[in-house]
């Protein structure tokens, strides 16, 4: 089977396995630059990825020792993980988004008890039964007994500025701040005429903010040290309609394949979300706490056929689309609840 793709006009792709993970394959792009290849996301770091990575970069003749630069769209660890060995086995810069970088500095010195401790309180707060809240504090002294060493993912040197072009010999990539999956994630837009002459303005690399056949997962920006109130679908939803606007001849995203038409995959994903906000406010004639809420939401399995760890992502989903309804005036938390239920207005 092909690892590689050859996109045209210096443009490849490598699939990238994700071990463990009904994705698959994270898709790493390489970008020939007049200073040398650049990567824009590089896999997870495991020793097949690796493998699998290295192997895809012979297969374009070049090294892993010769990449320039590696440019991350977001900090998860299908995308970001592998940059460190990648700089270290070739002195290569890597560039993020400034809020990315703050989440894996945060990774890097956080001690994880006050991880573990803020989403038990979270999740209680949010009217998640005590068995499961219990289960996470179990994790939590499981976690802390093993004396793992921390997750320490790479620290980017530079900063990816949204709306400038990137540093990069003899092409022209523009960074394309397109918040919500993550509060830094970027799209990359190289602005140049279509290998192929595919009309529309150049290609995108689209990270997981544009993906051809699934939604990117959209939750809350958790962070113990932040207090804001953020609206990240919200945030989704404003770049998802800029992105269409840029009208790219073609999209190049980390997952799946690549595909044309991306504003009519926009339109596809903005009605994919007011039917959920429609269908939420149905939910919400009577008041429900967020994980009620997730309860009764649609997902790809019954409720009661869905892991822990996955009811932890459903119900920070299911939070993300409340605090939206609640930005645009449709529901209101109700006072004095607590754990705090919401209520279609
Ligand atoms: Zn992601
Ligand atoms: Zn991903």
């Amino acid at each position: 089977m092909t690892q590689v793709t050859d996109h045209g006009g210096g443009v490849r792709s490598i699939r990238v396995p994700i071990p463990d993970n009904p994705l698959g394959t994270t898709l790493v792009h390489l970008v020939d630059t007049d200073l040398g290849p650049v990567l824009i996301d590089t896999g997870w770091d495991d020793p097949a990825s690796w493998d699998a990575l290295a192997a895809g970069l012979n297969a374009c003749g070049v090294s892993v020792a010769e990449v320039h630069g590696v440019v991350i769209t977001h900090h998860h660890p299908d995308h970001h993980g592998l940059s460190g060995k990648v700089r270290e086995a070739s002195g290569a810069w890597i560039a993020m988004h400034a809020l990315d970088t703050a989440i894996v500095r945060r990774t890097r010195e956080n001690r994880p008890d006050r991880w573990f401790s803020y989403m038990a309180d979270k999740l209680a707060s949010s009217g998640a039964p005590e068995e499961h809240v219990a289960l996470l504090r179990a994790a939590r002294t499981a976690r802390l007994s093993t004396g793992l060493p921390a997750f320490t993912p790479a620290l980017p040197d530079r900063e990816i500025v949204p709306g400038e072009l990137l540093d990069l010999a003899g092409r022209r990539l523009r960074a394309i701040w397109t918040p919500g999956h993550t509060p830094g994630h970027v799209c990359l837009h190289l602005e140049e005429t279509h290998p192929a002459a595919l009309p529309g303005n150049g290609r995108l690399f689209s990270g997981d903010h544009l993906l051809p056949r699934i939604t990117p997962h959209i939750g809350l920006y958790e962070d113990p040290d932040d207090a804001t109130v953020a609206d990240p679908l919200g945030d989704y939803l404003d770049a998802l309609e800029r992105v269409g606007r840029l009208n790219p001849a073609e999209v190049l995203p980390a997952h799946q394949h690549a595909f044309t038409d991306a504003p009519g995959r926009v339109r596809e994903l903005l009605a994919h979300h007011e039917d959920r906000l429609t269908g939420l406010l149905a939910l919400l004639s009577t008041p429900l706490t967020s994980w009620q809420l997730a309860e009764r939401m649609e997902w790809n399995r019954p409720w009661d056929q869905i892991p822990f760890t996955s009811r932890n992502i459903a119900v920070s989903e299911a939070e993300a689309h409340v605090r939206r309804l609640v930005k645009l005036g449709r529901a209101e938390a109700v006072t004095g609840s607590d754990p705090v239920t919401y209520v279609a207005l």
